[in-house]
């Protein structure tokens, strides 16, 4: 079976002042479980989304979108009112 590589970004997001910036990008542990090493990278970014993306070569000339994370926890708190 072919390796696969995964990188995580995490994303800032707030739908009030429309803002979906990325932040940070991550390699995977592929040996190591996913939902773990994700949770984490949310809580150090504070990352309301977090997306991985999958490839078949290390430098991700084509990659694909693997699956997609949210966490209401980090999610902001405005409501749109400082505007
Ligand atoms: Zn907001």
């Amino acid at each position: 079976m072919m390796k696969k590589y995964y990188i995580a970004v995490t994303y800032e997001v707030c739908e009030h002042n429309k803002i979906y910036l990325d932040m940070n990008e991550y390699q995977l542990d592929s040996s190591r479980d996913f939902d773990t090493q994700i949770r984490d990278l949310a809580k150090v970014d504070v990352a309301p989304v977090i997306k991985v993306y999958e490839s078949e070569t290390s430098d991700f000339k084509n990659f694909v979108l693997y699956k997609e994370y949210k966490f209401k926890e980090y999610e902001c708190g405005c409501e749109g009112s400082q505007f």
